[in-house]
């Protein structure tokens, strides 16, 4: 196993058996179109098991569907063996999160499904070769079982036999282990890792798709770690050698520590903390974020205490003193971290030059600074701003906005987004609000 080999510099020379360049993707047909994945240019190379980490909605579904051939990219390319993918991706198998399963199919079916696009095999020769994935996964005598009848980590053995049955070149996993409890994840990774480096397989290359990052430290020769809105690859680093890999020790668990600090802060310097990281793209600015819902005057508080406390504090003692549970403290931090009163730095919330003025100074003051920023750093809001301006007599109904925002979140988010940015708004004063006719306007003299 190659494994070494994959540290960036030396794998020139190894085959790059497939390749995505710039490749974007934008969902919506209704014309909403909102870009998911911006021109991602990946390498999945000969003998490497490569680890796409990110969060959650940034995109890793939708990229492995297009590596695989199931999805067609907006703009961009994916190439196999040097030649464009058109159609479905034949080197390529994947196993889903949600196993896929066909319940009313035996065990022994489900696994012949992954043969059926052999046109010319025998049945027998199907069955054989269906029988033979289920024994490389540890499931010989459940060949006759339903679904039902097994556990889940025995579910996506199932799912795993699947995809092994068509001996692919390459084999996406996405989130294979997500849905299985601990117990059962940790078994079959086990499983999954001693069928690889035994080449066991005749599998070439693995990518996997996780947003576990220990996951992705164990499994790894070679890491991508994703940003969100749109889907980014922030950096490229090399995984840790094998040995430190299985064992588990203190180098793994920094560098699980490391990259779980990076992937909460979308402006943490990579190049300081991980000088073998290779950067890529940078995240987006959030230009339209999502508000935290935090009230003015609790926010107001939390500063002034902040200030009080020397302009730097612990998260949890900051909790304690305020006597706040956590999940009452999060809004508060990242409103103050949004219009950059505040950042985080080891766990300290630190006063900024900003959040210090504002802590400090007198209503009016406080009022004219709010509004600057907020119109500065919440776009949508902004934009509200904009269109009663330029409205028929200033006003506007807010139906009209949570129309807009129902575009980017679910409706009962969008319901509480408009809220909080009512609340905003109305306290710097950007407009007035009607609650009985929910009519969102602009004062004589206002903005
Ligand atoms: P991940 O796998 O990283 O969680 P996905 O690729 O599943 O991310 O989704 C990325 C984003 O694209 C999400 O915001 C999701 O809601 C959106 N999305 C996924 N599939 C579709 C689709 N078919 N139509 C519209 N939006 C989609
Ligand atoms: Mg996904």
């Amino acid at each position: 196993m190659t494994a070494t080999a994959t540290a960036g510099r030396i794998t020139a020379r190894i085959p790059t058996l497939l390749a995505a360049e710039e490749v974007s993707k934008y969902y919506g047909a209704d014309g909403s179109h909102v870009l998911v994945l911006d021109r991602i240019t990946l390498e999945l190379r000969d003998g490497e098991f490569v680890a796409l980490l990110g969060p959650s909605g940034s995109g890793k579904s939708t990229l492995l569907r297009i590596l695989a051939g199931l999805l067609s990219p907006s703009s961009g390319e994916v190439r196999v063996h040097g030649e464009p993918l058109r159609g479905v991706n034949p080197f390529a198998a994947m196993v889903f999160q949600s196993f896929a399963l066909f319940p009313w199919l035996t065990v022994l079916q489900n696994v012949e499904l992954g043969l059926l696009h052999k046109r010319g095999l025998k049945s027998e020769e199907r069955r054989q070769r269906a029988l033979a994935a289920l024994d490389l996964v540890g499931l010989d005598g459940f060949e006759h079982a339903y679904p039902r009848e097994l556990s889940g980590g025995m579910k996506q053995r199932v799912g795993f036999a699947r995809a092994l049955v068509r001996e692919p070149e390459m084999l996406f996993l996405d989130e294979p282990f997500s849905a299985l409890d601990v117990l059962a994840a940790e078994n079959l990774r086990g499983d999954l890792l001693d069928l690889w480096l035994a080449r066991k397989i005749p599998t070439r290359a693995i990518l996997m798709v996780t947003h576990n990052i220990d996951e992705a430290v164990t499994l790894a020769d070679r890491l991508l770690i994703f940003s969100a809105n749109p889907g980014r690859i922030r950096a490229e680093l090399p995984g840790l050698p094998l040995a430190e890999r299985l064992s588990k020790g203190q180098t793994h668990a920094e560098l699980v520590d490391t990259i779980y600090r990076i992937m909460t802060n979308p402006r943490e310097e990579i190049e300081r903390l991980l000088p073998q990281a290779r950067i890529l793209q940078r995240p987006a600015a959030p230009t339209s974020p999502v508000l935290p819902h935090a009230d003015v005057g609790e926010l107001t508080g939390f500063l002034e205490r902040l200030t009080a406390l020397g302009g730097r504090e612990d998260l949890f003692e900051l909790a304690r003193d305020l006597q706040l549970e956590a999940d009452e403290l999060l809004p508060l931090v990242e409103a103050a971290q949004l219009l950059e009163f505040t950042r985080v730095e080891e766990g300290d919330v630190v006063l900024t030059e900003t959040g210090r003025t504002f802590a400090t100074a007198d209503l009016l003051q406080r009022k004219e600074l709010f509004r600057q920023i907020v119109a500065e750093r919440v776009e949508w809001i902004r934009e509200i701003v904009w269109t009663l301006r330029v409205a028929p007599r200033h006003r506007q109904a807010e139906d009209w906005i949570v129309r807009r925002l129902e575009e980017h979140f679910s409706p009962a988010e969008a319901r509480r987004q408009l809220e909080t940015a009512i609340e905003w708004g109305r306290y710097a004063e950007l407009f007035a609000y009607d609650e009985h006719s929910g009519i969102l306007y602009l004062e004589e003299n206002g903005a």
